[in-house]
């Protein structure tokens, strides 16, 4: 055997192994930071290393410090665990090395982006002619499209931002929720807008946009044209916003829709959850991930627009060494603010062929019942779920805010389970999100009996 072929398919079967050991494994444990940095850490060695006692070294290093969100008891982040296609298509990506910047360097890449990209849409509820880009996450997806946003908005008022900047440029407006998710305004920054603009409109009690209160902030400038960003999955409590409403009002305006959907997103693709983003079609721009929800691995989410054109207009270039071959598609990085990119595609193309339309169906309506019967199960248990599980967020509280990140910081240290804690409204709260394919009714029960077990005696 070749050396390429042995060192490939000894670190697939490490992987393997790992993800073997996964439902057994503490989900994570108190890191000694110093020694695995001592494990990592040594002067470089001059002369070449065997490429297997590379690997070997690697995964001797790596194994105190690896988390086991791949697991079926993870429920930190909103993170769920890759799909065994999706997981080799990946390996596949990384042994073909394709480069997904545009269709000479990569017509497989592009093309698989462009067939799965249509499923995506589809599942989602979104319109076919709209485009998709596939970017690193959710952060890059809000990114794209309040570039576009921007773009639009801007273009419409006769500036072109894209040449002259924003020094001098009409005013635009931002608003947003005040339960929007942080990546709203790191890409505000970016983007020259900067957070000071944003006009903040309420959240009713759910967690999601008060739309009476979006009405009020919309009338209160009436001609200027606004961004309004919404949320479908608000990171806290899962609520998703009324889309329907906010279209009508903001459209009314002239305004631009960008939907933050990075997890809640998939609520379209189950006819059980789809009311809750009744409406999505109607909005402008969208952003989604396909490392949450999708259980497609790292990094892998999508920007979607409604106008393609505008989209390709705030983020493609052109150079002397760049031309388009007849037929070769729009797509890859014209859509990205990336210039060479990872081949993202033929994981999600493989995910989503894996799950099959009613796969995916079933893995959002098992999440959102795994979701209620965490809450149940930790009500029943004498806890307290302060937020309406209409997705697959839980939000839990263990009396006061001490004692909740007791519970929180023992349930870590315990290794059974692994669950987040977050302050909302104004309260510390555990924070649990069900995301990952591999999470069963009996996992749920472990993980339940194990914080009420480690809550007895925090
Ligand atoms: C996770 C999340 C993001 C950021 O996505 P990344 O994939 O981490 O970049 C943005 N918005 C919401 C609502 C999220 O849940």
């Amino acid at each position: 055997m070749d050396e390429l072929t042995r060192v490939i398919r000894h670190a697939a079967e490490q992987a393997a192994a790992y993800r073997r050991s996964l439902p057994v494994r503490p989900v994570a444990r108190p890191v000694d930071h110093a020694a695995l940095r001592t494990a990592f850490s040594r002067p470089l060695n001059r002369s070449p290393a065997d490429p297997l006692t590379v690997i070997d070294e690697l995964v001797a290093a790596a194994e105190t410090g690896l988390v086991a969100n791949a697991g079926p008891r993870f429920f930190g982040f909103v993170v769920g665990g890759a799909l065994p296609a999706a997981t080799a298509a990946e390996i596949l990506a990384a042994g073909w090395d394709q480069n997904a910047f545009n269709a000479a360097l990569s017509p497989a890449a592009l093309a698989a982006e462009e067939a799965a990209g249509a499923w995506l849409k589809d599942l989602l509820g979104l319109p076919s002619t709209a485009s998709a880009g596939f970017v690193t996450g959710g952060q890059a997806a809000n990114t794209a499209g309040l570039a576009a946003a921007r773009q639009y908005l801007l273009t419409e008022a006769g500036w072109d931002v894209a040449r002259k900047g924003l020094g001098g440029a009409p005013r635009l407006r931002v608003v947003a929720g005040e339960e929007r998710h942080a990546t709203i305004d790191r890409s505000l920054r970016l983007l020259g807008l900067g957070t000071d603009c944003v006009e903040t409109v309420r959240a009713d009690g759910r967690g999601a946009l008060d739309t009476e209160n979006l009405r009020r902030v919309l009338a209160s400038a009436p001609d200027a044209p606004a961004i309004v960003c919404t949320q479908a999955g608000n990171v806290n409590t899962g609520a998703c916003d009324d889309l329907r409403t906010v279209c009508g009002l903001t459209h009314a305006h002239g305004g631009w829709v960008h939907v933050d959907g990075a997890f809640g997103l998939w609520a379209a693709a189950s006819p059980a959850t789809r009311p809750l983003v009744d409406g999505v079609e109607l909005a402008d721009s969208w952003a989604c991930d396909g490392h949450k929800w999708l259980n497609v691995p790292y990094d892998c989410g999508y920007a979607f627009c409604s106008r393609p054109a505008v989209h390709a207009d705030a983020l493609a270039y052109t150079a002397s060494y760049l031309t388009r071959a007849d037929g070769a598609p729009v797509g890859g990085a014209d859509y990205t603010v990336e210039s060479s990119r990872h081949a993202r595609g033929f994981a999600t193309w493989a995910a989503l062929r894996e799950l099959g339309r009613d796969g995916v169906a079933a893995l959002v309506d098992r999440c959102c019942s795994l979701a209620r019967r965490f809450a149940e199960g930790l009500t029943a248990a004498g806890f307290e779920v302060v937020n309406d599980v209409t997705l697959n967020q839980v939000l839990v509280g263990f009396g006061d805010d001490a004692r909740t990140d007791r519970v929180v910081q023992a349930v870590q240290n315990d290794g059974t389970c692994w669950m987040g804690a977050t302050t909302w409204r104004g309260r510390r709260l555990m924070r649990v999100s069900v995301s990952g394919h591999a999470t069963t009714e009996d996992d749920v029960d472990q993980s339940i009996a194990a914080i009420a077990r480690l809550a007895r005696t925090s």
